[in-house]
């Protein structure tokens, strides 16, 4: 891959990176545990646990993601970025494009 789209990937995948960290920071105020004594009514309780279940799975999975991004730039700092882990073959800019994160071509990742 040529150096000015490695420069180009490796941007965008630092500003991917700033924004999940400040996401996560920001959302880690609401992981607090809901006290059962709260004043809430039976039905906002219920409510507020089951906004708090889904922010943590947003929070799983905006983490995951973070550690998918960290490892794409620990490849391109490697020079293997672009490069299917699984299968050497290249991954075609267009998936990369879409996905900057991406380790795997279409063909090994998981359906
Ligand atoms: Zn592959």
């Amino acid at each position: 891959m040529k150096k000015e789209k490695l420069n180009y990937f490796r941007s965008r995948l630092k500003q991917m990176e700033e924004e999940l960290v400040k996401s996560l920071d920001q959302s880690n105020y609401t992981t607090d545990p809901i006290s059962p004594d709260s004043s809430l009514g039976r039905l906002t309780r219920l409510e507020a646990m089951q906004s708090q279940q889904m922010s943590f799975e947003a929070r799983r999975r905006q983490n995951k993601r973070l550690k998918s991004i960290r490892k794409a730039l620990e490849l391109i700092e490697s020079g293997k970025y672009g490069v299917c882990i699984k299968c050497d073959k290249k991954i075609p800019e267009g998936r990369l494009e879409s996905m900057p994160e991406a380790r795997i071509c279409v063909d090994c990742a998981p359906r």
